[in-house]
């Protein structure tokens, strides 16, 4: 499968759609997911063209997982989330909608069920 650029998180990227954004650096943009799962779900996009883990460049893994780390320490810090879920989905089969890579900080809440 190749990488279709005028995938939503691409055109989001650009600046072509809105988003509430929470960090941008020349790596990634950060922000709120539209429908989120649990209060405070956020999404982590690498700013270069893959589709997904599977035609992602290790360099930029390598760049992005730091900033991965700070941001679910700052979702958890800002929510008072008792934990945090890092999800991240590889072709519709298994889950992926949007297909630009993105990872997904999903707050965890005691008592809260988040499912599978
Ligand atoms: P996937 O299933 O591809 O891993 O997740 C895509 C995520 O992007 C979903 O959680 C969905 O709610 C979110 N999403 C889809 N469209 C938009 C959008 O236009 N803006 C934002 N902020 N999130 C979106």
């Amino acid at each position: 499968m190749s990488y279709d650029p005028t995938n939503i998180f691409a055109k989001i990227l650009k600046g072509e759609l809105p988003c509430h954004r929470v960090f941008e650096d020349e790596t990634a943009l950060v922000m709120m997911d539209i429908f989120p799962q649990s209060k405070g779900h956020t999404l982590v996009i690498p700013k270069a063209a893959s589709r997904n883990l599977l035609d992602a460049d290790p360099a930029v893994l390598s760049a992005v997982m730091p900033l991965v780390q700070r941001v679910a320490r700052s979702v958890q810090s800002a929510t008072g989330a008792d934990g945090i879920r890092l999800a991240q989905f590889n072709e519709a089969p298994a889950g992926q909608t949007v297909f630009h890579l993105h990872f997904h900080l999903i707050p965890a809440y005691e008592g809260q069920n988040l499912g599978a």
